[in-house]
């Protein structure tokens, strides 16, 4: 009998399963049905040698001292600060807007306060800021905002930004300094091996089983377990009974040349032109030597892996049904950036898991219609929560 069986092989999944048996000495299956650990981070040694993401670019970001060090127990880390360059009107320009950006798109030599000026001249103040297209109009005005956001953001989106909850743009400030990184956090760096390394050494423990190809509902029936960890799509789980969550797909497309680099920095946004939105050269984010370069495309489609869940008052109020349907399993915990529908960084799945095995190893549960969860007489065989509620 498994104390736990952990759906996802994810961050959200394994430091669970990590927690839980080297600090409560509990015997924990992990499930994923791909064929690999680490969930959306997975990166491998492509044909050419040259460490390649799988499922995109994934830079480390943290303000967390707990997240950092705890995380620092796997792995060691390079140092490395992500800068981005926006491909706008023929130009390779900063984004995070700031000072350098202005400065080169208008041939201007603007200091900070003249920066700040320029900006609140075309910003068009708007009192509630709800959606993402009000964040940017609101601080820099219509024009840089389809220079920089619009086009893009559709691309990625496959709507409108006046659709999409302001936290989604929210994410790339606008600066009046000449600071060009992407992220200010007080932690950047890459785990030094990658992150499939991490996880091996996070999942290496006698306590953990790993199952790999194997979609959950195929075994959930035949491995005894008293409780469940959930972190993949929260509509998936309950059989899409409220409909289907919108959640946004990338084709990534791979490439190598057989030249040392390819482009000027880490990733080259393309708002305004190509179906794709950017591009990342890994050996940027890796620090790798290599006489050729691996670089990937971000072609965003609505069909495919659910990579985002898409921010929007629509989608939040549908997911809020599925959440409150998820309160009323005692023995199932749902985590992650699918589990929960939360458009979450790494930091914060580490972050949010961190603080779900402090709840369980406190034996606090989960209040269940009112009551807590030891409480009520519900079957304990998750499999049979799921059939009642897909019955009702
Ligand atoms: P996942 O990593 O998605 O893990 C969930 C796992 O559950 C998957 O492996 C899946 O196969 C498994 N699963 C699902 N259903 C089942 C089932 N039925 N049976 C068995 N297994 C199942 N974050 C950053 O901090 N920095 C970045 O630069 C960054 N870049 C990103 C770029 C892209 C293109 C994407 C898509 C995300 C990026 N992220 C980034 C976000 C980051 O990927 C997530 O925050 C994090 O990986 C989420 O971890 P998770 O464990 O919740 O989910
Ligand atoms: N964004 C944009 N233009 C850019 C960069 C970002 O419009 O050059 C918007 C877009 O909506 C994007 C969001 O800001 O989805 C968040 O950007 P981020 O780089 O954080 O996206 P992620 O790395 O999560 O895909």
């Amino acid at each position: 009998m498994f104390d736990y069986l952990i759906v996802g092989a994810g961050f959200a999944g394994s430091v669970l399963a990590e927690r839980l048996a080297t600090q409560s000495h509990k015997k924990v299956l992990i499930i994923d049905k791909r064929n690999h650990i680490g969930g959306n981070t997975y990166d491998y040694y492509d044909e050419h040698g040259i460490l390649v993401h799988k499922y995109g670019p994934h830079i480390f970001h943290t303000n967390s001292f707990e997240v950092f060090s705890y995380l620092s127990k796997f792995t060691q880390w390079r140092q490395y600060e992500h800068c981005v360059l926006a491909s706008v009107d023929g130009q390779l320009v900063p984004i995070p807007i700031n000072q350098n950006t202005i400065n080169c798109l208008y041939g201007l030599n603007l200091n900070s306060e003249e920066v700040a000026e320029f900006y609140n001249n075309r910003a068009e103040k708007r009192t509630i800021i709800k959606t993402s297209e009000d964040v940017v109009i609101n601080a820099v005005g219509k024009e840089l905002y389809e220079k920089f956001f619009k086009g893009y953001s559709k691309k990625q989106w496959g709507i409108d930004p006046s659709e999409l909850d302001a936290s989604v743009t929210a994410r790339v400030p606008t600066r009046t300094n000449k600071d060009n990184r992407y992220f200010t956090d007080t932690y950047q760096s890459m785990p030094l091996h990658g992150y499939t390394k991490l996880f091996e050494s996070m999942l290496s423990h006698p306590g953990i089983k790993i199952m790999l190809n194997t979609d959950y509902k195929d075994v959930i029936d035949i491995i005894p377990h008293k409780k469940l960890i959930y972190t993949g799509p929260v509509d998936d789980y309950f059989n899409n009974c409220y409909g289907k969550l919108p959640y946004r797909s990338i084709d990534f497309k791979f490439e190598t040349f057989d030249t040392e680099c390819f482009q000027p920095t880490g990733t080259v946004n393309y708002p305004n032109n190509h179906a794709y939105t950017r591009i990342t050269e890994f050996k940027y984010l890796t620090g790798q030597t290599h006489h050729k370069t691996s670089i990937v495309y971000e072609y965003p489609t609505a069909e495919g892996d659910p990579y985002y869940p898409i921010p929007c008052p629509e989608n939040n109020n549908m997911y809020r049904k599925y959440k409150l349907l998820a309160d009323t399993l005692p023995n199932v915990y749902f985590t992650g950036r699918l589990g929960t529908y939360k458009y979450y960084n790494m930091d914060q799945v580490v972050a949010q898991s961190l603080a779900l095995f402090k709840k369980l190893s406190t034996g606090e549960t989960k209040e269940v219609n009112g009551h807590k969860g030891e409480l009520i007489k519900i079957e304990n065989k998750i499999s049979d929560d799921r059939n009642r509620i897909y019955k009702s």
